[in-house]
């Protein structure tokens, strides 16, 4: 097991004095650096910066970073919930780190995609079959992670098979 034990720090982020929500950092006694092209090549919608190292991606409503020795999760409601939040972090950093024979590290760094260019391969019919008003809003929830492509019915339909599969391989996280 890679990451064994790890010292918890629990904070209002200071961008947000008073704030009800709280953010929490993971301090690591062993280094995750070579885990992260791992974590690159196998979680959806995560942003690497290989010269920092980081790791940055969305999961469950929280932002996530991997630094070499930290991992740092926001919008917590309490202390608890960043033990279990951060304790499921470490376990995918484990596992993956358990599975590296199995996976093709990667390297590149993948930005996300910006909304209108995500906007302009959906379908634009507004039909609100997602629960959006508009297509337009879909995007905007895609970009930031607070929906899934497959939220939108039309997309599987055979005549936007091309636009699907160019979103597809811009492949962004959701919660
Ligand atoms: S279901 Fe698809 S086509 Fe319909 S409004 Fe939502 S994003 Fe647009």
């Amino acid at each position: 097991m890679l990451i064994e034990e790890y010292s918890l720090e629990v904070f209002t982020p200071p961008c947000d004095p008073g704030s009800e929500r709280f953010a929490a950092f993971a301090w690591l006694t062993v280094g995750i650096g070579d885990v992260l092209p791992y974590l690159n090549a196998t979680l959806r919608g995560a942003t690497y910066n290989a010269a920092a190292p980081a790791l940055t991606w969305k999961q469950g409503g929280h932002g996530i970073a991997f630094h070499p020795f930290q991992i740092a999760v926001s919008n917590l409601p309490d202390r608890q919930a960043a033990i279990e939040e951060l304790e499921g972090l470490i376990r995918l950093v484990n596992d993956t780190w358990e599975r590296r024979a199995e996976i093709e590290p990667d390297q590149r760094a993948r930005q996300r995609p910006g909304l209108m260019e995500v906007y302009k391969l959906l379908p634009r019919t507004s039909c609100k079959a997602c629960g959006e008003a508009s297509c337009f809003l879909f995007a905007g929830k895609l970009v930031v992670g607070q929906a899934r492509l497959d939220g939108c019915p039309v997309l599987g339909e055979p005549a936007y098979a091309e636009q699907q599969a160019r979103l597809e391989e811009m492949a962004w996280g959701a919660d």
